[in-house]
């Protein structure tokens, strides 16, 4: 059985997979790795039940919880909600190498670095995947190889062009915090999209992520997100840019997910929140039931996966197909609707759903320590 991908969603299939077979975990770098992304676990005070290897690396994991967050419409103040848990912020780095540690902690789960070019299904059945130099088989593979997987592509999915993939720009910026809020501004500068400031344990990540062609002018919108914060004493003047990073996420999911013995999670397979951009707990839970579908032998793992992966793909889908600039429009109207109802006391009812949408607070678990707005 191997792995592509080390990732949350790699870590966790193999984490499920582990004493039922050898488990080999590829990736084309070595752990710890930097990885592009915001950091916000959403309804992380759920995920020990949810996830056993997260309930194992709980404590050792250095979080900043957000308990303000503040959502806005462009520039203009849109909503916003104190008190509540709303997410944990974690440096990925961080957070993938302690669930890769706690993978290969398992029976049987070994990793290699080994960068994924290609990947065939031999005539005696076996799959055969090549870095170009050197061959691995498995008579499973699991593709968490991320929003440009080579697993997705070999599946005969389509690469990820403007309209099935956004382009992100982030910065980890190192300051004296003057608050711990957390800032969201939908379609900032009127482009479709959002921008973020995410209190961390020593800064901020300031983000922007745009759909379409939009995505082309991420770095000039992250530059004038920055200067409006600074301006508006959202961000300290004085701070320290520790990195900055382009990334793509993807904004649909791929048509297969599935072929025989070759599964998609996370990323690879396309689940990420379209409303939100939340992709880490879609990616664990996707990588947690590939792995336990493959680990009970089932003879038609594709068609437990699909049916399986069904709801995920349902939370994290508003529209099969992207048009991001007809996206924007309807979403500025409803924004804008909102507004005017908050003015005459509709507040909660028209703003609501789409916060909770935001927070992934529409399908609670039994005994969740979440609630909806
Ligand atoms: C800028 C940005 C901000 C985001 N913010 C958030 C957020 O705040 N909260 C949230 O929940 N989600 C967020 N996301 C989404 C989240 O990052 C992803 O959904 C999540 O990382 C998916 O996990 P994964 O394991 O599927 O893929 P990844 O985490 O991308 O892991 C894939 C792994 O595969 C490896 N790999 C890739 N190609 C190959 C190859 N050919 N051969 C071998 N190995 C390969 C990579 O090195 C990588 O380690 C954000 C995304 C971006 C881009």
């Amino acid at each position: 059985m191997v792995v592509v991908g080390a990732g949350p969603a790699g870590s966790t299939a193999a984490y499920e997979l582990a004493g039922t077979r050898d488990v080999l975990v590829v990736d084309k770098v070595p752990f710890p790795r930097h990885k592009a992304c915001g950091g916000a676990l959403c309804r992380s005070h759920d995920w020990p039940n949810a996830f056993p290897n997260f309930a194992e690396i709980a404590a050792d994991l250095t979080r900043q919880p957000c308990h303000h967050l503040r959502l806005f419409h462009d520039r203009r103040p849109w909503w916003e909600g104190r008190g509540s848990h709303f997410f944990d912020h974690v440096h990925r780095h961080e957070l993938d190498d302690l669930l890769l540690r706690a993978a290969l902690a398992r029976p049987g789960v070994s990793f290699e670095v080994f960068r994924l070019r290609s990947l065939r299904r031999r005539d005696d059945g076996l799959l055969e995947l090549s870095d170009g130099a050197r061959y691995l088989h498995a008579r499973a593979v699991i593709g968490a190889d991320g929003v440009s997987s080579v697993v997705s592509r070999s599946l005969g999915n389509p690469g990820r062009g403007p309209r099935r993939a956004g382009r992100c720009c982030e910065v980890d910026l190192v300051c004296d915090k003057p608050h711990d809020s957390s800032l969201v501004f939908y379609l900032w500068s009127g482009e479709p999209g959002y921008g973020w400031v995410f209190a961390t344990v020593d800064g901020y990540y300031v983000g922007v992520g745009l759909l379409g062609e939009a995505g082309r002018g991420a770095r000039r919108r992250l530059d004038e997100l920055i200067a409006h914060c600074v301006s508006e004493g959202f961000l300290p003047r004085e701070h320290r840019v520790r990195r900055i990073y382009g990334a793509l996420a993807p904004a649909t999911v791929g048509p297969r997910v599935a072929d025989g013995k070759v599964l998609l999670v996370g990323d690879a397979a396309g689940l990420l929140n379209q409303i939100s951009g939340e992709g880490i707990s879609y990616a664990m839970r996707s990588g947690q039931l590939a792995g336990r579908i493959l680990a009970s032998g089932v003879a038609t793992p594709e068609q437990e996966y699909r049916r399986a992966i069904e709801p995920l793909v349902q939370q994290v889908t508003y529209l099969r197909t992207l048009r991001p600039r007809l996206l924007g429009g309807v979403l500025s109207a409803y924004l804008q609707l909102a507004w005017l109802g908050g003015k005459v006391g509709l507040d909660s009812a028209l703003k609501a759903p789409f916060v909770d949408r935001f927070a992934g607070r529409t399908s609670l678990p039994d005994g969740s320590s979440y609630a909806r707005l």
